[in-house]
């Protein structure tokens, strides 16, 4: 199956094609979408959604589009949809937010979280989500990875996901979660 993945970012973009190696997925730049679409919801799934009919209705192929986040128990849950955005700069910069945040919070449970979503031009849509638990650290530990990922230490791999291969972060992550639910649904 050929499909338009509704995203510009490239880290993304590789674990789709990793976790997903029977599809031919091309970015939404080679296929011709350049701009990006608003994400006006309050959910990932809304998100999501947005994104894939977007990409879907201007290209009349298949579009599949994630939309994903940390969520911290003692933030309430923040800074959940507003992940890529949390402190208004870069990725170090949301970091950095997070950090003094939780600076002297005892209590650092998080999840991620990933909303998938697959329309297609017949008006067909395919929905699953994903999650995966671990907590915030106290510093950036692993290199690998891009957002949140050296911040956040996965229970289930005893790690950060900067200092877990492609593979292992994969096979527990969010999206790696979420891809496999939507692939059972297909
Ligand atoms: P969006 O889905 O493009 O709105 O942005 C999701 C944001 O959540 C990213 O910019 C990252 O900051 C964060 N995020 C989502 N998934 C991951 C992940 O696998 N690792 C680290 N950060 C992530």
């Amino acid at each position: 199956m050929k499909l338009v993945a509704a995203t510009s970012n490239a880290h993304k973009l590789r674990e789709m094609r990793s976790i997903l190696p029977e599809w031919e997925i091309l970015s939404a730049a080679e296929a011709g979408f350049c701009r990006d679409v608003e994400e006006t919801g309050s959910t990932f799934m809304e998100n999501a959604l947005l994104k894939a009919r977007a990409v879907c209705k201007e290209l009349h192929l298949p579009a599949l589009a994630d939309d994903s986040g940390l969520c911290v128990d003692a933030l309430g849950g923040a800074p959940g949809v507003f992940s890529a955005r949390y402190s208004g700069g870069d990725a170090a910069a949301n970091r950095k937010k997070l950090l003094l945040a939780l600076e002297g919070e005892k209590s650092r449970a998080a999840h991620f979280c990933c909303a998938i979503a697959l329309v297609f031009p017949d008006g067909r849509e395919i929905a699953a989500e994903g999650r995966t638990e671990g907590r915030i650290l106290e510093k950036e530990t692993g290199e690998g990875g891009f957002g949140y990922d050296s911040l956040f230490f996965s229970d289930e791999l005893g790690m950060s996901f900067a200092e877990a291969g492609e593979a292992q972060k994969n096979a527990v992550s969010h999206r790696g979660r979420a891809l496999e639910a939507l692939k059972q649904q297909l």
